[in-house]
């Protein structure tokens, strides 16, 4: 996959079901489901249903403005749900140098360990 391959990825496998996952909210425009390589004892990602031209977060333009709102809101509700009371992480990489390796849109939601700062 690169930053300007605008083919399916996985992710759309998870939308549509086809493969399974571990799905902890979902709506009409969001759907919010644990990695599969989790980094954190909490780690899961909230991506849109419709990509819309989203394989990253640097191909956001206005018409993306309210499913990004969704999406920020989404992570806060699933931090709740996770029970991360005392602090979580989200996290985009974008791009190459941002070690994103899935060209849709996601974010990460970490938690139930100590973070650390800077991250590396
Ligand atoms: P990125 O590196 O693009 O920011 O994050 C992609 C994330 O998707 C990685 O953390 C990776 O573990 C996760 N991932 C990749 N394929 C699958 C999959 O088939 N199912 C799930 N649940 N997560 C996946």
């Amino acid at each position: 996959a690169s930053p300007s391959d605008d083919s399916p990825t996985i992710f759309d496998k998870i939308i549509n079901k086809q493969i399974p996952a571990n799905i902890v909210y979902e709506d009409e425009h969001v759907l919010a489901f644990r990695d599969i390589s989790p980094q954190a004892p909490t780690h899961i990602l909230v991506i849109p249903k419709l990509r819309n031209g989203l394989t990253g977060i640097s191909k956001a333009e206005e018409k993306h403005f309210e499913i990004l709102g969704r999406l920020l809101y989404t992570a806060k509700i699933v931090a709740k749900q996770e029970g991360l009371d005392d602090g979580f992480r989200l996290v985009i990489n974008d791009g190459p140098s941002g070690c994103q390796s899935v060209y849709h849109l996601h974010i990460h939601l970490l938690g139930g360990r100590q973070m650390n700062w800077p991250p590396g």
